[in-house]
Formats: structure tokens, sequence, C-alpha cells
């Protein structure tokens, strides 16, 4: 294994230093076959992903082939453009001189992708990868086996090896990657691993991004519109069986409408999977019977409001509201990653801020308010990835937006023109005209220092 990953990543090297993946027209090339590919095998994919943990075909289409679709359009339009060097304003020191700003691909690239969008967080950040003029190995999540092979045998069919590569494999193949000296690693898992990946790139100084998870509170206010709050946060919630990094983790309501949101929740989930949720065509498994045993175990002891059935025959957990769990309990101690939502009440501002501040920078933070005082006080307060006033999940959509986390949520956003910045070294470059040549600045220095203190003025 370990001969055919350095192998792998000396024929990318080799490729890389041809210099053919610095010509734009290639890059775009080898995107419109991704994007034909994508399309081709669009229901293959659905039901890669349908085999390995139940995923709606809906949900399939709209948060992992059409979303990576959009970003390859997005691409195909602008990297011209993106590529395009730079001119920047030059200075009165480096007079005469046109300051430019390349952007140069890194070399090659490693990207590790984890189960729960197991198509679109492995090929979305290789669309970007590729923009940028980089040679890209991907390892797909072991998790679901299914969407891996798939997305190895699409890689296979448009991309020579020595371009883009996959290596299917579980934590052994990581590590072994990991052991490589790679031009920028792009993670995307849990924070446990997170620090593992980062450990290893600093032994190279290998560049990083890591996109992490965390415990994203969704805070409802006494002046929210519950109805439309209860059915926004329900979406958000259960989409992907709650497997989502930016899911609302748990509710923090205001403790004078808790029983008006809960009721409206319940009404929501209903409304939305019916009476008989586990038959369901709309409602995805858990992934794993680990993933499953660990979400069950975090319902012992637990005052469950709604839901709570179980199937470890399918990894089946229905949609599942707890009453005020404990925060020492094992649902309130880390990031839940199922469709359990704890709801905690709270009477005032310094009630949210204890809770909130036990568990670090989290990826999301959602506020329900009709208060625009009280939604900019959090946005101000308190330090998170991203998030939403009055929605969960969509600020994923805005391709504008870039998308990423802080602290132990991650390092580094992505997205977009953002995904093609990061995946480019940013190589300033000051062209000078030899026409002048201004002499103060050698030695013998003639300038009197009364004059040399004032050279901000020029820089
Ligand atoms: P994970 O960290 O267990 O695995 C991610 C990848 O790392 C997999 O490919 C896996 O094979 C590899 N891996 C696992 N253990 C390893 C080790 N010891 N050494 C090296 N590599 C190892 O994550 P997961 O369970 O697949 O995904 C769930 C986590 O990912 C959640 O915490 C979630 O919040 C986070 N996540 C974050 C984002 C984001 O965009 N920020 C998106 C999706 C998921």
């Amino acid at each position: 294994m370990k001969t055919t990953i350095s192998e792998t990543l000396q024929v990318q090297r080799d490729f890389f230093a041809t210099q053919s993946t610095k010509d734009i027209a290639f890059r775009r090339e080898a995107l419109l076959r991704l994007q034909k590919e994508i399309i081709a095998r669009e229901d293959a994919i659905c039901d890669a992903i349908y085999a390995d943990f139940k995923k709606p075909h809906f949900e399939t289409l709209a948060t992992e082939t059409q979303f990576v679709l959009a970003e390859i359009k997005l691409v195909l339009k602008k990297l011209i453009s993106w590529a395009r060097p730079k001119n920047v304003s030059s200075t009165w020191l480096n007079f005469p001189s046109t300051d430019k700003i390349y952007k140069e691909p890194y070399g090659t690239v490693l990207i590790i992708a984890p189960w729960n969008y197991p198509f679109q967080l492995a090929l979305l950040p290789l669309v970007g990868a590729v923009a940028a003029g980089n040679t890209v190995v991907i390892k797909p999540s072991e998790v679901t086996p299914n969407t891996s092979k798939t997305i190895h045998s699409i890689i296979k069919a448009v991309f020579p090896r020595e371009h883009v590569s996959v290596v299917e494999g579980g934590v052994e193949v990581s590590q072994a990657l990991l052991k490589e000296n790679w031009d920028y690693i792009f993670f995307t898992g849990s924070t446990k691993v997170g620090q593992i990946v980062y450990e290893s790139a600093a032994k190279h100084l290998t560049p990083v991004t890591l996109e992490l998870g965390g415990k994203n509170p969704c805070i409802v206010d006494e002046s929210s519109s519950l109805e439309l709050a209860a059915k926004r946060i329900c979406w958000g919630k259960f989409l992907n069986a709650g497997q989502t990094c930016i899911a609302p983790d748990y509710i923090l309501v205001h403790q004078s409408v808790k029983s008006a949101f809960v009721t409206a929740l319940i009404k929501m989930i209903q409304e939305g999977y019916g009476g008989d949720i586990k038959n369901s065509s709309d409602y995805a498994r858990t992934v794993g019977s680990s993933h499953f045993n660990n979400l069950k175990d975090m319902l012992v002891g637990e005052d469950v409001l709604f839901g709570g059935d179980t199937d470890p025959e399918d990894n089946y957990i229905s949609p599942t509201l707890v009453n005020e769990p404990q925060l020492d309990s094992k649902l309130m101690q880390g990031e839940i990653f199922g469709p359990i939502l704890p709801i905690l009440s709270y009477e005032s501002e310094s009630d949210i801020h204890n809770i909130v501040q036990n568990y670090g920078k989290p990826l999301a933070t959602y506020v329900f308010s009709n208060r625009k005082s009280f939604q900019n006080k959090i946005i101000q307060k308190y330090s998170y990835g991203g998030g939403a006033i009055n929605d969960t999940v969509i600020q994923v959509a805005n391709k504008r937006l870039p998308f990423g986390g802080v602290g132990g949520s991650g390092i580094g956003s992505y997205h977009g023109k953002t995904t093609f910045e990061l995946f480019s070294h940013h190589k300033p470059i000051v062209h000078r005209a030899n026409w002048l040549d201004v002499p103060f600045r050698y030695p013998p220095y003639s300038l009197p220092i009364k004059f040399a203190k004032k050279l901000k003025n020029l820089l």
C-alpha cells in the first residue's frame, strides 16, 4: 500500500512538473468532462448513497450532485477571470513598477473526506483544486463504501491517474497518506481527527484547510415566529437524519414560548414525515451500527418529548426531541450528529451565555428572533464559523459566502471563488522598469535620518 501511495504521489509530482495543469484550457476541459460524467451518473450516485444510508434521492440531488454541478458551472464561467494576474497599485518607493498578484497552484493536493455528505464533500474541494491547477488525490470515507466506489469509478473515467486519483480505504490508508509530503491538505471530518491531520501536516509545513464539527446552538427567543422557526429548524435538523455538520445541535428557547414551540416542532415533524416515519421515503438512516449505538446511548435516562424510536437492524432513529438534558449528560457533552434535538429553556441572556460558552467556537449558530438588537448581539458577541438569522443550514447554499469554521470548528474556508483562492498560492511580483533608478536606497546612504523617518509616507 505504502509503495502504491508513494508511487501515485510521484506520478502526480512528475505530471505537475510538466506544467500541463498551468493551462487554463486544460483545467476547464477536465472540469467539463467531470460535469458530463456526474450528469450521466446522477442516478447511480443517488443509488450509491441510498445503499449507504438510505438518503432520500431528493436530498442527494439537492445537497450532493446538484450542489457540485452548480460549483462546476460557476467555475467554468469565472475561471479565466479568477486566474488572471491581479494588478495592485504600486508604491512611490518602487516607482516605476507594475505590481501584480499571480495565482499559482500549490502542486499535489490531498483531500480526505467524511461520510455524511460523502459525494459533495469529496468533490466540491476537488473542483476548486483542479480549477486552481493542482493535481489531486482523494481519500473518500470508508464508512460509505458504495459512494466511495462510485466516486472512484467516476474519477477514473474522467481523469488520468497523474492528474486526479482516488485512494480508497480506512484509517490506516488515511494514516499512510498523511505520512507523505503533500503541497496542500484539505480535510473534512471530526475535530479529533483534524488534530491528527494538523500534526502530520506540521511535519512538512504543509498548509491545511480543516473543515471540522462543533456543537451548534439554535436560539429561539420570545419574539420569534414560532411556526416558521419550527419548520426551518426541523428541516435543518432532520435533513440527512441530523448528520449535517451545520445542523442545529441543540435548542435554547425562551421559557415563555417553550411549550408552544415544542408543539410546533412536533407538528412539523408529523407533517414532514407522516405518521409512519420509518417508512417515509424522505427520511435517511444513521450511518453504521457504531454511530447508531452511540446515538442510542445518548437517549438513556433522558426525558423524550417526542420520538425516540429505534431499530438497530436498519440503523433507524426517529426524529427525537429531548426535554432539558443536563449539561453533563452524554447528549450535551459533544456534537450529537444525529436526529436527536435537545430542547433547553432559558430565562435571561446570561443563561444563554452560560450554556453556549461551554462548547468552544461552533461551526454554526442560529438565531430565531424578530428583534434586530438581539440578532446583532448574538452575531457580535460570539465567535462561530457562520450561520443564519431566522433559518438554519441555508448559508451553505450561497457560493458567494465563504464556508468554514473557527477555532475548534476548523481552519480556513471554501466554496465558489474562495475555493479557487484557497488552492492557489498568491504570488506577489513587482515588475520594475529600468528607465529610472532612484539612488537613495543604496549604500552609502545619503538621505538625512530625518528624511528616512518620513519613509512611511512613501510605502
Ligand atoms: P472522521 O474524522 O472520523 O473521518 C473523516 C476522514 O478521516 C475519513 O476519511 C476517515 O477515514 C479519516 N480518518 C478517521 N480516523 C483517522 C485517523 N485516526 N487518522 C487519519 N485519518 C482518519 O469524520 P466522519 O465521522 O467521517 O465525519 C463526521 C465529522 O465530520 C463530524 O464531526 C462533522 O461535524 C464533521 N464534518 C464537518 C464538515 C465541515 O464542512 N466543517 C462537513 C461534514 C462533516
